[in-house]
């Protein structure tokens, strides 16, 4: 693959996108797309967006290619959507308010601000006939965003986590610095689905 992308980034002025990055030589050859000013779009599996510049560095990719390429990194999983005609409201309870960190500055963090003050609700589903007894909507196979919702993680590499990348910080430090600029870790990104009545507590917990 590495190969056959190095023909056309030589031969032609299209953008780039990859299907899963396996090996030092898809990634060499992304980073190096981008580096020619491309638009170099790629997957890879990994638990969370700052491992990605892990995995990299790992393969021998230079931290200062880090910084200078890439340009935001998203890490996505994906959150069944509840059955609406069978989801059912239910309180949190005051153990799991703290536990999730559901206070003001929360839901400010999150652009719900309108929910503080108001007593939170979750949702649950029992099942019912229409969703053959699961509690969420059942969609065709594959993704499909009637029956999924993505819970996503941003990373975008502002001066800060270019810096830290150079200086080959530990990747704690790198998510520190981008959740205090304001990314959403996966688990906030899917309490605000959970917190709009989209997905449900169970559903979180599951996948986050
Ligand atoms: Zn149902």
């Amino acid at each position: 693959m590495a190969t056959h992308m190095r023909f056309a980034l030589d031969h032609g002025d299209t953008d780039v996108i990859m299907g899963k990055l396996e090996d030092a030589a898809t990634y060499d050859a992304l980073l190096e797309a981008g580096a020619r000013g491309k638009l170099a779009i790629g997957s890879i599996h990994c638990g969370d967006a700052a491992a990605v510049f892990g995995r990299l560095m790992d393969s021998g990719v230079a931290v200062h290619r880090l910084a200078a390429s890439i340009r935001l990194v998203q890490a996505q999983r994906l959150l069944r959507r509840l059955c609406e005609d069978c989801r059912a409201p239910k309180r949190p309870t005051r153990a799991e308010l703290d536990y999730f960190g559901l206070d003001e500055a929360f839901l400010a963090r999150v652009g719900l601000d309108f929910l503080a003050g108001e007593s939170i609700v979750f949702f649950e589903s029992a099942g019912c006939s229409y969703c053959d007894g699961s509690g969420y909507v059942q969609g065709a196979p594959g993704w499909s965003t009637r029956d999924r919702v993505p819970a996503c993680e941003t990373l975008v590499t502002t001066p800060a986590i270019a810096d830290l990348l150079r200086q080959g910080a530990p990747l704690d430090a790198i998510r520190q610095a981008a959740w205090a600029e304001g990314t959403w870790t996966m688990r906030e990104s899917a309490l605000r689905w959970a917190l709009l009545g989209v997905t449900s507590l169970t559903e979180v917990v599951r996948v986050t």
